[in-house]
């Protein structure tokens, strides 16, 4: 359907159609959902706490979007780890090639990237963003910004309280479509707060914690000062997991002024940080040049040096030099930095010992939100009829790769669906509804 289109059946729809729903929460989830209502003929009034809608988005679009990825679909699935089945039909009904169908809708194209990601064209939010947010206006959602949701102000659920700049106020719906965000990077307005309303109500959250984040690892002050910001690139990290299953992951591993973080710290976080809570520390190990056998390195390290001392030795036979050398001496006891053995096995593989998950405000995204056995499998909250949850204030983790928005578009779009039905069945309680 082309953008007119969308807007007329919309507009149609809505002509004969009297129910109102409110969304609170305009992130990619929240704006999935009120689309998704908008076009299924009711009227659709989106709150949100901030000046602005998705900001996290635009954020994510700033390091180049990675909207979903490109991989088979099981393997897709995989990556929701023990939540997969849950997340299972939303994806399989607007999953990744539907996301970059509605994408190339808002007159953006996608790419695959080299590593089976998908990008928007110019690799930005804002232009999708903005072609969204003006057909959303044009079919008909109603924006309130700056009201920010604190609780249900009666037995019900269906009364809201909003603070605002002029004060509280108080809107009533027909149903509501929670999609809060989970509680990273609050400063872009998704805090967590939403998580002692929900528990009042006596609604399950599994605590939200640090997902796709950095670790600290404890550097000295001399290390840190010199390598903070510095990469480690194209290493190889791994994890031993308790069942002795290794995990690895590519990439570059940034040095932080208190740990590490980047892509392969990320893809392995989950692992990492559930073995911090159970034992109190993780090792990870990097093999700081995998393109080279252990041989070979013993080979270079064990060469004759002469006056040179290891370090300048290494730099001139085996390339190592700067933050891969400072790291050596960092982590390895200075007598075996000068052992040619024990100094090409941590080359190979260097244990990190890690201490603690960065906080949750600096993560990309949360784990844990409200729990699955607590709704329906129309994302609807059992004990609060006419209540829906979608994106990543549910219970679900996903590593960076285009997973996390594609199921906070799916998990919105299946809310909005499931809205649309509940309000045209038999099941709606009438006596919730106020007008
Ligand atoms: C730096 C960074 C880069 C990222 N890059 C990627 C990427 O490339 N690919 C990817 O898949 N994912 C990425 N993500 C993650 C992705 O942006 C999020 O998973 C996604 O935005 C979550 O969508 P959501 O709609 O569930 O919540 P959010 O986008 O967090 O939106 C929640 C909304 O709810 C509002 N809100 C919260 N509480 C209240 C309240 N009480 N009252 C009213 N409104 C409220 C907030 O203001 C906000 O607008 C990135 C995240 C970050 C931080």
């Amino acid at each position: 359907m082309s953008d007119k289109e969308h807007i007329a059946v919309a507009v149609k729809n809505r002509a004969s159609n009297k129910n109102k729903v409110i969304v609170i929460g305009g992130g990619p989830a929240g704006l999935m959902a009120a689309e998704v209502l908008i076009q299924g003929g009711v009227q659709v009034e989106l709150y949100d706490a901030m000046p602005s809608v998705a900001r996290k988005f635009l954020m994510a679009g700033k390091g180049g979007m990675n909207i979903t990825h490109s991989e088979p679909l099981d393997t897709f699935l995989s990556r929701y780890g023990k939540r997969r089945a849950e997340l299972k039909p939303m994806i399989e009904s607007f999953g990744p090639d539907a996301l970059r169908e509605w994408v190339q809708g808002l007159g953006i194209s996608t790419f695959v990237g080299s590593s089976g990601r998908v990008f928007p064209t110019e690799m930005k939010a804002a232009p999708l963003l903005r072609a969204w947010l003006h057909r959303l206006r044009e079919a008909g959602v109603v924006f309130h910004m700056r009201h920010r949701w604190c609780g249900f102000c009666n037995e019900k659920n269906n009364a809201l309280r909003f603070d605002t700049p002029d004060g509280e106020v108080i809107a009533h719906a027909d149903a509501v479509v929670l999609a809060l965000g989970g509680g990273s990077w609050a400063r872009l307005g998704s805090d967590g707060a939403w998580v002692a309303l929900l528990e009042q109500r006596g609604i399950a959250v599994a605590p939200l914690r640090p997902a796709n984040c950095g670790f600290d690892v404890g550097w000295s002050q001399h290390f840190s000062e010199k390598f903070a910001g510095h990469p480690l690139k194209s290493v190889i990290v791994s994890f031993t997991d308790a069942a002795g299953d290794i995990h690895t992951r590519q990439g570059d591993v940034m040095i932080t002024v208190t740990g590490v973080e980047g892509g392969p710290v990320y893809a392995l976080s989950a692992l990492l940080r559930d073995e911090i809570e159970k034992n109190g520390s993780a090792v990870i190990r990097i093999d700081l040049v995998p393109g080279k056998d252990l041989n070979r390195v013993m080979g270079e390290v064990d060469h004759p040096r002469g006056a040179r001392s290891m370090s300048s030795h290494l730099q001139s036979r085996a390339n190592i030099r700067g933050v891969q050398s400072g790291l050596l001496r960092e982590l390895l006891d200075r007598a075996d930095f000068d052992r040619p053995a024990q100094l090409a096995a941590a080359i190979k593989s260097l244990p990190v010992r890690l201490i603690a998950p960065r906080p949750l405000d600096e993560a990309i995204s949360s784990a844990g939100g409200v729990v699955f056995e607590v709704m329906d499998e129309h994302l609807m909250l059992r004990a609060l009829p006419g209540v829906f949850c979608s994106g990543e204030m549910l219970d679900w983790e996903a590593p960076t790769g285009g997973y996390l928005l594609t199921a906070c578009f799916a998990s919105g779009h299946h809310a909005g669906r499931s809205v649309l039905d509940w309000l045209n069945s038999g099941l709606r309680r009438e006596h919730l509804s106020v007008g």
